[in-house]
């Protein structure tokens, strides 16, 4: 904290995951002769870029990019690319130390890294889009190699944005497919990329729920956000044979009493890129809400935050538990603050963490990967059978972490631990 005084979601994201893996440090004394934690802490590097583009009235704009290359112990740096107003060194710090561990979760041999900018795509055109992910890259790409970096999608990037970024890099470096994952299908994308987010959040919420001798059907489930993580969520959700009551953008929210509609919140959303009040002037039982959902009065059993960080509060929280929640299960990145992740924690809420229920979308970026090396690309069955065989594989890894030091039942203890000594030993072994 006295190092990065500025930096509140990154202090937030270290304290959370310090006190979850002082168990470790009892039985592997070495890692504390290593000083991991120290080295853990501090991104390898940095980097901060300025991003000058034209808009459509022929203006300069200016944006400030980043990209943060954390830890590389376990393989090439791996994480996605946020576009969204709020990003700057602290949430892209935050997001880049989350995904070391995530990413050692998975069991595949990548590193972690984030970056982003803090350009707002909203209202943008395509052109300007366009403009404006060409000068990020031709920056970028100073930075990232096949072997070293490779970035992805986040908040604000999907597809699109992927198509013009790779195209840039192309221009200036020649096709080497496997620089970025995320990528469409006609040049080397893997099916069931764009699902995989969401399919693995609910294919991690269910090997939760079975822990405890349950499972999603008939389940009523309140979801946030509309974005790539909430649409592919909801749709495996239902397939499970839950009913999902709920989306919402950054403004408001939906009620559906039949259960969302896949087929229109993708029309809305992926097609017309519009605001979720279409998605309830389209369904005539919809209702559309201001402000948050998880303000909203409903009675519920299973939470899946899919927006944003910190979207849930202690207040919230308690909501939620006096809404008879049993599960909450994140697939946002950090969506509930440490006093909301306490109420769950004291009121016996099973609590997915995101570093293991959300790490679907990198696994499958990590199999876009090895695709694109091998030069083949694998049907969307193989790719989606080994999503969720790697959801519940890290799943039962956390459940044998938490029991192995003690703290048999804790889903966020297992995963952060689970995902640490992973680092710690790859570290270790590689010396200073
Ligand atoms: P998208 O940009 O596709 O969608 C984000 C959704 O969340 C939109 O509905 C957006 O509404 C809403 N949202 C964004 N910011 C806020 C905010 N400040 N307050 C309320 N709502 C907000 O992003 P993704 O679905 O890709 O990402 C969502 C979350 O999942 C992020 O935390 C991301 O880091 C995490 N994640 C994503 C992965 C992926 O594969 N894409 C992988 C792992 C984690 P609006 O349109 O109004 O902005």
């Amino acid at each position: 904290a006295a190092r990065d005084p500025h930096q509140p979601e990154f202090q937030e994201a270290v304290t959370n995951f310090l006190r979850t893996i002082t168990p470790v440090f009892e039985q592997h004394p070495e890692y504390i002769a290593a000083n991991v934690l120290a080295r853990l802490v501090e991104p390898d590097r940095a980097i901060q870029f300025q991003v000058p583009w034209q808009d459509d009235h022929g203006t300069m704009q200016v944006n400030r990019g980043f990209r943060v290359q954390f830890n590389s112990a376990i393989g090439p740096y791996k994480g996605g690319l946020r576009l969204h107003p709020s990003v700057n060194l602290s949430i892209v710090k935050f997001l880049g130390f989350e995904q070391v561990f995530k990413n050692s979760l998975t069991g595949l041999p990548i590193g972690g890294g984030k970056g982003g900018a803090d350009f707002n795509p909203k209202g943008k055109s395509d052109a300007e889009i366009m403009r404006f992910c060409q000068s990020f890259m031709t920056e970028l790409q100073k930075h990232i190699g096949l072997d070293l970096d490779v970035p992805a999608g986040d908040i604000g990037v999907g597809g699109r944005e992927i198509g013009y970024l790779y195209g840039q890099y192309k221009r200036l470096h020649g096709a080497e497919r496997g620089i970025l994952t995320g990528k469409g299908l006609s040049y080397g994308g893997s099916l069931a990329r764009t699902e995989a987010t969401g399919y693995g959040l609910i294919y991690y919420t269910q090997a939760m729920l079975e822990d405890n001798g349950d499972t999603l059907k008939d389940k009523t489930v309140v979801v946030s956000g509309a974005g790539n993580v909430a649409i592919y969520a909801i749709e495996k959700a239902q397939e499970y044979g839950a009913k999902v009551i709920t989306a919402s953008d950054s403004n408001g929210y939906v009620i559906d009493p039949d259960g969302i509609d896949v087929a229109t919140l993708k029309d809305v959303k992926e097609v017309r890129r519009a605001r979720m009040t279409e998605y309830a002037t389209a369904r005539p039982n919809a209702e559309y809400h201001e402000g948050s959902v998880w303000d909203a009065e409903l009675t519920y059993d299973v939470a899946l935050p899919c927006a944003t960080q910190n979207e849930i509060d202690a207040a919230q929280a308690k909501r939620l538990v006096a809404a008879g929640v049993k599960a909450v299960a994140e697939g946002a990145n950090m969506p509930s603050t440490p006093e909301a992740i306490a109420e769950y924690q004291s009121n016996g809420v099973y609590y997915g963490p995101a570093k293991a229920a959300n790490a679907g979308g990198v696994a499958v970026s990590a199999l876009e990967m090895s695709q694109n090396s091998r030069r083949l690309s694998d049907s969307f069955a193989t790719v989606d059978g080994q999503l969720k065989s790697i959801m519940e594989t890290l799943f039962a890894n956390s459940v044998a972490a938490a029991k192995e030091y003690g703290v048999a039942g804790d889903y966020l203890a297992g995963a952060n631990i689970a995902g640490f000594t992973k680092v710690a030993d790859a570290m270790t072994a590689q010396g200073w």
